[in-house]
């Protein structure tokens, strides 16, 4: 397993010994273990009493995003709106683990910028799984779906995925265990406090 963790220093309390909240955003390819090792977290998490939120790409975009394409400009307006909550939630104690694949820089930054504003504490884990091991997974068929030339436009396939740069986490889970990301993130958490 590759972890890389960077900029581990903490300028307040670790967040999850306090009642302080966080975003958590995970982005990587589908099929790279993003809802697996936030579902894992949450569950950690919740068990030490923390309130805890997953915010899932497929529920969300049904509820928040129910016109929403796969076009940029929607990708980009569903991660706005997925973002926006996050802070929403974070900022009253929450931890807030988002599960989204985000694929563009951009709006991935203007998240990151708008919790640093507010002093809301966001951690960026970029699940680096590659696409040939997820397109091994492939969880939800979309990677077949895309091969068979039924679906276009997939992330990291014929779509573009722009590579976080300085990501808190970038964990490649392949050929690991679910709980060593789960530790990784858990350990992150442990350590920092908002930017
Ligand atoms: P995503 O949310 O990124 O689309 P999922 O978490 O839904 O991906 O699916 C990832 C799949 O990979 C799951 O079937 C999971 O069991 C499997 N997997 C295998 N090894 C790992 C690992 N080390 N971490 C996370 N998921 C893993």
């Amino acid at each position: 397993m590759s972890v890389d963790a960077r900029d581990r220093t903490a300028r307040l309390p670790p967040v999850t010994q306090t009642t302080q909240g966080a975003t958590v955003w995970l982005t990587g390819l589908s099929g790279a273990g993003k809802s697996t090792i936030a579902n894992g977290v949450a569950q950690r998490l919740a068990a030490d009493g923390r309130a805890v939120e997953v915010l899932d790409g497929d529920e969300l975009r049904a509820a928040l995003s129910p016109g929403l394409g796969f076009t940029r400009a929607d990708r980009d307006a569903h991660v706005g709106r997925v973002g926006y909550l996050a802070r929403m939630l974070a900022r009253h104690g929450v931890i807030a683990l988002v599960p989204v694949i985000a694929p563009y820089a951009g709006p991935r930054a203007a998240i990151r910028a708008a919790h640093q504003s507010e002093g809301t504490a966001y951690v960026e884990v970029h699940v680096a799984t590659p696409v040939a091991e997820c397109a091994r997974r492939d969880v939800k068929g979309l990677y077949a779906k895309h091969a068979a030339g039924q679906i276009a436009a997939l992330t990291g396939v014929d779509d573009p995925y722009e590579t976080p740069e300085a990501p808190h986490l970038r964990i490649d889970t392949t050929g690991t265990d679910v709980s060593a990301g789960v530790d990784a993130v858990l350990d992150l958490l442990h350590q920092r406090g908002p930017e």
